[in-house]
């Protein structure tokens, strides 16, 4: 959800120097295009009463047609590196960076599109987007994905700090953190428990952290071997690793970069494909996320990479899962309950494309009706969630408002969708009929916000 560092697929550990990481920034300098500019996603029609849409869900995972995107592919995976994958649901066109947005609707229409198409492997439960290109250019678009103005995620950040600090002793430590992002996580642990912090992300050098602490210092760069000689009792690394394709490959870097240093605590976070599947959330399946995780295949990628996987839990609403781990010599065997998911998994994406496709059937027809009778209709939440929602469901035309309560998000525009996002506060002027909300674990909080400004709108959560 939070899709801030992307990672360039290039790499094998043993034999290059880094894995790279591609950021909205590096889009944003006008580097040559190295393959033909993929239509934008406003170049479709509007058809509302559209019916077949950008959507192709198989429903089976022997049952491509012959129609696939990915028909006669040879398909290797990159968790294993067995050759298991088997693709199980198609979304055509739809924008490649979800988190980004643009200062003209026209820019946002211009926003590169691109066809997804999600494999399973069967060998070890791990999900990816087997169509991912990395580096696709996108111009004109502002990173912004702080999700700090929110109460509710101020405080899951805190809770996670503090079972760093007094569960696992990150006290008067030093703290690494890969794809750091504008350094929130990393400043709230090195405040919370005294420690020094070292954010690595090519973004750094340009967020206004940098000079705010003793404490916490940045490094405008990619993570790699360079790094191995930082001191470094916590390897923190959050919302990355889906941007990571070959993720093998990056593990295996992490682990050599920890070398001989037993005591060293890893810790990751990524979204839970799980809860995807279960929930048929297809609004969390981002072209820019080419890394699908459960606990299971979590855990079993860290265990064969060499580190044994001390604790895996879920929070943020079951959204994000966060593993703890240690570097051990060899591989290591499943230990913990949760590692245990792999049949329902297969099971859970058996039936996916076809919940999908219901679902999707669903919300359009809520959406005409709605729009049918006058109804206004707002969307609460501009991030990740509401591009990819929109994107699969195809009729952000009938779509009044979409808000947002970061600021730097007001006045511009949803990639590939052209969606204006606005304060809540211009909800007054033009209340809506029906609020939907992007994300469940915000609801307490916008219905008080809405309460507050005297609007009093039907509240639908996706
Ligand atoms: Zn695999």
């Amino acid at each position: 959800m939070r899709a801030r560092t992307g990672i360039v697929p290039t790499v094998n550990s043993e034999t290059t120097n880094h894995v790279r990481f591609h950021t909205p920034m590096k889009f944003n300098q006008g580097n040559s295009v190295s393959k033909p500019e993929a239509l934008g996603c406003g170049d479709a029609p509007a058809d509302i009463t559209a019916s077949d849409g950008k959507l192709n869900t198989c429903g089976s995972l022997a049952g491509l047609s012959e129609s696939s995107i990915v028909a006669g592919r040879q398909l290797n995976c990159p968790s294993c590196l067995g050759d298991g994958l088997e693709v199980f649901y198609e979304a055509r066109r739809i924008p490649v960076q979800v988190c980004v947005t643009m200062g003209s609707r026209q820019e946002a229409l211009d926003h590169p599109c691109r066809d997804l198409a999600l494999g399973y492997c069967r060998a070890c439960g791990f999900i990816t987007n087997v169509l991912f290109e990395e580096g696709i250019v996108c111009k004109g678009g502002l990173y912004e994905d702080q999700q700090t103005f929110s109460p509710f995620f101020r405080n899951f950040q805190i809770d996670v700090t503090r079972q760093l600090v007094e569960r696992y002793g990150i006290r008067d430590k030093d703290v690494v953190e890969i794809g750091c992002g504008k350094g929130d996580f990393l400043h709230e642990l090195c405040k919370a428990g005294d420690n020094r912090g070292l954010g690595i992300d090519p973004l750094s050098g340009t967020n206004e952290n940098t000079n705010n602490s003793r404490m916490v210092r940045f490094v405008a760069d990619y993570f790699g071997p360079d790094h191995a000689k930082e001191p470094c009792d916590l390897l923190s690394c959050r919302h990355t690793l889906e941007h990571i394709r070959p993720v093998s490959d990056f593990l295996t870097l992490v682990r050599s970069t920890i070398g001989d240093r037993p005591d060293t605590l890893v810790y990751f976070e990524v979204p839970d494909t799980m809860r995807v599947m279960r929930e048929r959330a297809f609004w969390d399946i981002y072209y820019d996320h080419c890394s699908y995780f459960t606990s299971g295949s979590f855990a079993r990628l860290f265990r064969s990479r060499g580190f044994d996987v001390i604790n895996l839990a879920r929070r943020f609403g079951e959204q994000y899962l966060l593993l703890f781990a240690r570097p051990t010599r060899q591989p290591t065997s499943a230990v913990l309950p949760q590692e245990s998911d792999f049949e329902e998994m297969t099971l859970e994406v058996a039936a996916f494309g076809n919940a999908v496709s219901q679902r999707v059937a669903y919300w359009r027809n809520l959406l005409l009706d709605a729009h049918r009778q006058g109804r206004r209709i707002a969307i609460w939440g501009s991030g990740s969630k509401c591009v990819g929602f929109l994107s699969t469901v195809g009729m952000a035309d009938v779509i009044d408002r979409v808000i947002d309560v970061n600021p730097r998000r007001h006045g511009r525009f949803l990639p590939g969708l052209g969606c204006p996002i606005s304060a809540p506060e211009e909800l007054i002027g033009a209340p809506p009929d029906v609020v939907i909300v992007m994300n469940p674990v915000y609801q307490v909080e916008i219905r008080e916000r809405l309460a507050q400004m005297g609007v009093t709108p039907e509240i639908l959560t996706i």
